[in-house]
C-alpha cells in the first residue's frame, strides 16, 4: 500500500533533491584561517573605523612585504591610483600614459579629474608596456613640448611590467611613474624586488577577486614620505591639523576600515603559498593543454617572475578548431566561469578619442586571451575538468 503524501508535498520542497554543483569562479577570495581571530581581536579592542592600530600593522606588513618605505592602506586599489593622481598634480587637459592592455581603473580616475589618457601598446613577452616604443613617444612629445604628467605601467595578471626601462625613459625627461600593480601582489622583479618597487608610487589592491583580498581595499606605496602624507591627508577628507574643520583643498573617504585591514592582515601572511599555488595551476594547465595545436600562454620574461594571478589561455582559432568564445561557452555551460582577456582602452567606446601608440599587439592579444579559472582554493579534480573541457572544443 502506497504511504499517504499530502497533495502539495513536492510543491512546498525548498531545494531540487540535488542541489546543482556550485559554479566555478575565476578567482573567488580563498581564506586563509586567521581571518576571524583577527577581526574579532581588532573589534573587541573596539576598533571599527578606518583608523587605530589593525591598519597601521597592515601598512607596516606591506611596507615589509613590498619594501616600500611609506604605505597608506587605501578603501581600494582605484582609490590608491586616484590619490596617486591627485598627488602628482594631474589636472585637467594633461596627459597620462597607460598600456592599451589593461583594466579601466587604472586610467579612470585620471579621465574623472579631466586628465586625456593616451595608450601605448604592449610587448607580446609579457603583455606589458612597451619601453623602446614609451621612450621614443616621450621624445615626440618633448619635441611637441606636451610631455605626459604621469606614465602608469601596468603589472598585467601579475607579471611585472619592465619598470627598470620604463623608469629610465620617465627619467630622461623627469617624469614621475606610478606602477599599478594591483594584480601583483607576490610578484617580483629582477633581483627580487617586489612588484611596483622603484616607481615613484605603486598602487595594490586587495579586492575579493586578487591573489590576497581584504574583501576590498588597496594600498598605495611609495618611497616618499612626504608625498605619502599627502595622499593620506586627502584620504580623510583633506583635513587641516586643526581642532575644527579647516580645508584647503577637496579631499575623498578613502581609508581601510579596520574591520577589512584585519581581514588583509590574515591573507597577507598566506601571500607565499598563494604565489606557489598560482604558479603551479598555471604549470597544470601549461601541461594540460600546451600540446594542442594554436594555444599558448603568458611567457614570464627575463624581468620578472609572475604571481600567476590569472592563467590566459591564448587561442588561435584556425589551428585550434574553435574561437575562445566556444570554448568560454562550452565552460559555461558546465558552470565554469571564464573571461576574455582586458579588451584594451584604445577599443573602448569610453576612450574613442583618446591618442594611442600602436595597439595591434593588444588587439590580437584581446581577440585570442581567455582567462581560465585560477583560484587558489580550486582542486585539482576541478582543474582537470577545465582542462578536459577545453581539450573536447579543439580539433582532432
Ligand atoms: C583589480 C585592479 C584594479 C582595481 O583595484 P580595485 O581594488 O578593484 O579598485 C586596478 N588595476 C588593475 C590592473 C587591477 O587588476
Amino acid at each position: 500500500m502506497a504511504t499517504p503524501q499530502p497533495a502539495h508535498a513536492g510543491a512546498i520542497l525548498p531545494f531540487p533533491a540535488r542541489p546543482p554543483a556550485p559554479p566555478l569562479l575565476l578567482s573567488p577570495p580563498h581564506l586563509a584561517g586567521g581571518e576571524l581571530d583577527r577581526v574579532r581581536e581588532t573589534m573587541e579592542a573596539g576598533w571599527l573605523a578606518p583608523a587605530g592600530p589593525t591598519p597601521a600593522a597592515f601598512e607596516d606588513a606591506l611596507a615589509t612585504t613590498t619594501g616600500m618605505q611609506s604605505v597608506l592602506a587605501t578603501a581600494s586599489g582605484t582609490a590608491a591610483l586616484h590619490l596617486g593622481y591627485r598627488v602628482l598634480g594631474v589636472a585637467p587637459g594633461d596627459e597620462v600614459w597607460a598600456p592599451a592592455m589593461t583594466f579601466v581603473a587604472s586610467v579612470a580616475p585620471a579621465v574623472q579629474m579631466g586628465a586625456i589618457p593616451r595608450f601605448l601598446d604592449v610587448v607580446e613577452t609579457g603583455w606589458t608596456m612597451d619601453p623602446g616604443l614609451l621612450a621614443e613617444e616621450l621624445s615626440k612629445a618633448a619635441r611637441r613640448g606636451r610631455l605626459p604628467r604621469v606614465v602608469v605601467p601596468v603589472d598585467l595578471y601579475g607579471q611585472c611590467c619592465d619598470l627598470d626601462a620604463i623608469v629610465a625613459a620617465c627619467d630622461r625627461w623627469g617624469v614621475p611613474v606610478m606602477c599599478d600593480s594591483a594584480a601583483a601582489m607576490g610578484a617580483t622583479q629582477r633581483g627580487g624586488r617586489h612588484a611596483g618597487r622603484g616607481a615613484r608610487l605603486a598602487a595594490y589592491s586587495f579586492n575579493g577577486n586578487k591573489i590576497v583580498t581584504a574583501g576590498g581595499g588597496g594600498a598605495l606605496a611609495g618611497d616618499d614620505a612626504a608625498l605619502l602624507a599627502r595622499a593620506r591627508q586627502l584620504a580623510g577628507q583633506a583635513k587641516e591639523a586643526w581642532p575644527h574643520y579647516e580645508h584647503e583643498t577637496t579631499g575623498y573617504t578613502y581609508g581601510l576600515s579596520s574591520v577589512l585591514a584585519a581581514v588583509g592582515l590574515a591573507q597577507l601572511s598566506a601571500l607565499p603559498a598563494r604565489v606557489a599555488r598560482r604558479r603551479d595551476v598555471f604549470a597544470r594547465y601549461v601541461a594540460g593543454l600546451a600540446d594542442l595545436p594554436g594555444t599558448g600562454f603568458i611567457a614570464e620574461p627575463a624581468w620578472g617572475r609572475a604571481n600567476r594571478w590569472l592563467t590566459v589561455l591564448l587561442i588561435d582559432p584556425a589551428p585550434f578548431g574553435a574561437d575562445r568564445e566556444v570554448v568560454r561557452r562550452v565552460l559555461q555551460a558546465a558552470g565554469i566561469e571564464s573571461r576574455p582577456a582586458w579588451k584594451p582602452l584604445h577599443l573602448q567606446p569610453a576612450f574613442r578619442d583618446a591618442p594611442q601608440a600602436g595597439g595591434a599587439t593588444a588587439a590580437a592579444l584581446f581577440e585570442r586571451g581567455l582567462c581560465l579559472p585560477s583560484g587558489t582554493g580550486m582542486s585539482d579534480a576541478d582543474q582537470a575538468r577545465v582542462i578536459d573541457l577545453i581539450r573536447s572544443c579543439a580539433r582532432n
